[in-house]
């Protein structure tokens, strides 16, 4: 679920509202994302998850990005809220959740 009000999205990381300020070295991937090219709607990436029709858009321009690997890096880093890399922050946030559980289990013994 977001956080707060403040919703990122690829789009949006690479400009002036972007949480690290500035463009960085190490987050200049951002810039070459599928999403940032002209006819895509940032608001695919942050929409609702309910919103099937905008979820579906996001994740087409996902399968065609260039720098996908990199995205899902950071989105599982992040989990920030929004589809990155194909992924919705539900089921980011669904592997994350069975991933620390395996290393509780882990742990345990
Ligand atoms: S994988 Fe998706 S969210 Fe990530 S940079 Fe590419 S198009 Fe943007």
């Amino acid at each position: 679920m977001p956080t707060g009000s403040f919703k990122p999205s690829p789009g949006h990381l690479v400009g002036p509202a972007s949480p690290f300020g500035p463009a960085r070295p190490e987050h200049d991937w951002m810039d070459r994302g599928a999403c940032t090219k002209p006819g895509v709607d940032p608001d695919w990436f942050v929409a609702d998850e309910t919103d099937t029709a905008a979820i579906a858009n996001a994740k087409a321009v996902c399968r065609a990005c260039d720098v996908r690997l990199r995205c899902r890096i950071w989105a599982y880093e992040t989990n920030e809220w929004g589809v990155y890399a194909g992924e919705t922050y539900s089921e980011r946030t669904a592997k994350l959740d069975r991933r620390h559980q395996m290393f509780r289990e882990e742990v345990a013994r």
